[in-house]
């Protein structure tokens, strides 16, 4: 009798234990690749390990298709572009001539901010080599091939062209974006929910992690890159973080950031770092970068003016307090996504209760 109470008792335990957990077993797969300038991190979560691998390989292989569309490391349809007669309409394909139709209306809608027509500034301050300080001249003269009209789309057509002999697109700030769009998308007609892609300063986060549990994703000190001060929990978003700590140069001693003011032409202040978290990784992406440009007043206003326009995003910007610690500034909903701060390193972190924060002290 007692034995059989025994029994019932622990299949009532047993029985509780399952509905915690999803039906399904979960299985994690883990993998790392070069792709897009990085090593791109892929977690997927799936029911079986093959299926997990199956999923990774499509992440992987529209990682390298959407590089191979866009990279201007070496040949591509946007380098062909790049490199075209000025004036003759070339052939880009409906997919990149859609693509660049998006980022150049981002340049509008951020007051030019965010403007992926800034590759001959990039030359000019030799931001994909050793980096060179650039004369008023060599800025003059570089700004006359960046900006609107320096490029003609046909979107329908799948052509473009450019209109100046030093035009380029650059796709630094969106093309990682863009890509973790499409690797959404594929995911999702694929039938996988749950997955988590690193590609460095930028991640998406789909469904929930092995724990069943929204993904978690650490914020960086920009002074320290390996250290996490504020830690989110998220789903279905992408976010992305620009700052200049590990991609500037230094020339003579002088500090070039590689976030430019496409306006002035000249590397955008270092105040320390923003944080862009979207439901589409290209808004993160082009975002993060213009809020860098318009540092921490003027970017806040503008992402108020963009979710007031139906655009959803939240940013956080740290900013280095020149005492030691990091000064936070946010934006009203932010605090939703935060699940963790060091308050031994940053201030004014918005959090939604301060009793569901695990607050990690400094050492
Ligand atoms: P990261 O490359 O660190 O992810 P971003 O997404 O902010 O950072 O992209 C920065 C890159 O984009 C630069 O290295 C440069 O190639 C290009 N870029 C720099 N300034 C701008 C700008 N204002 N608008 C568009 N592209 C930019
Ligand atoms: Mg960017």
């Amino acid at each position: 009798m007692r034995a059989r109470a025994r029994a019932a008792v622990a299949g009532l335990a047993l029985a509780a234990a399952l509905a915690a957990r999803p039906i399904s077993p979960r299985v994690a797969v883990t993998r790392r690749v070069a792709s897009m300038g990085t090593t791109a991190e892929v977690e997927i979560v799936a029911a079986s390990r093959e299926d997990g691998l199956a999923a990774s390989e499509l992440v992987v292989s529209e990682l390298r298709r959407v590089e191979d569309l866009l990279t201007t490391w070496r040949d591509s349809p946007l380098r062909r572009l790049n490199e075209a007669a000025p004036g003759r309409d070339v052939e880009v394909g409906a997919e990149l001539a859609t693509a660049l139709r998006d980022v150049l209306a981002w340049a509008e809608r951020t007051g030019r901010a965010f403007d992926p027509t800034v590759a001959p500034l990039v030359r000019a301050w030799d931001l994909r080599g050793a980096g060179r300080l650039a004369s008023s001249a060599d800025v003059a003269a570089a700004l006359a091939a960046v900006g609107p009209g320096v490029f003609r789309l046909h979107a329908t057509r799948g052509t473009a062209a450019r209109l100046h002999a030093a035009a380029g697109i650059d796709e630094g700030a969106w093309g990682k974006g863009y890509a973790l769009d499409t690797v959404a998308r594929r995911l999702a007609a694929g039938g996988v929910r749950d997955a988590r892609i690193d590609l460095g300063g930028q991640q998406l986060a789909l469904g929930t992690g092995e724990s069943g549990a929204a993904w978690e994703v650490s914020v960086a000190d920009p002074r320290e890159r390996g250290r996490g001060v504020v830690t989110l929990a998220l789903s279905g978003l992408s976010v992305s973080t620009s700052g200049n700590s590990e991609r500037g140069r230094t020339v003579s001693g002088v500090r070039i950031g590689h976030e430019l003011d496409p306006r002035t032409g000249r590397p955008a202040p270092d105040f320390g770092s923003v944080t862009v978290i979207a439901p589409s990784g290209l808004v993160a992406d082009v975002l993060s970068t213009a809020f860098f440009v318009l540092g921490p007043r003027r970017g806040l206003e503008l992402s108020e003016r963009l979710r007031r326009e139906g655009v959803p995003q939240d940013a956080l910007f740290l900013e280095d307090d020149g005492g030691g610690r990091l000064r936070a500034a946010a934006s009203p909903s932010f605090s939703r996504h935060v699940t963790g701060v060091d308050a031994g390193a940053v201030d004014g972190v918005p959090a939604p209760a301060a009793s569901s924060l695990t607050r990690r002290e400094s050492r």
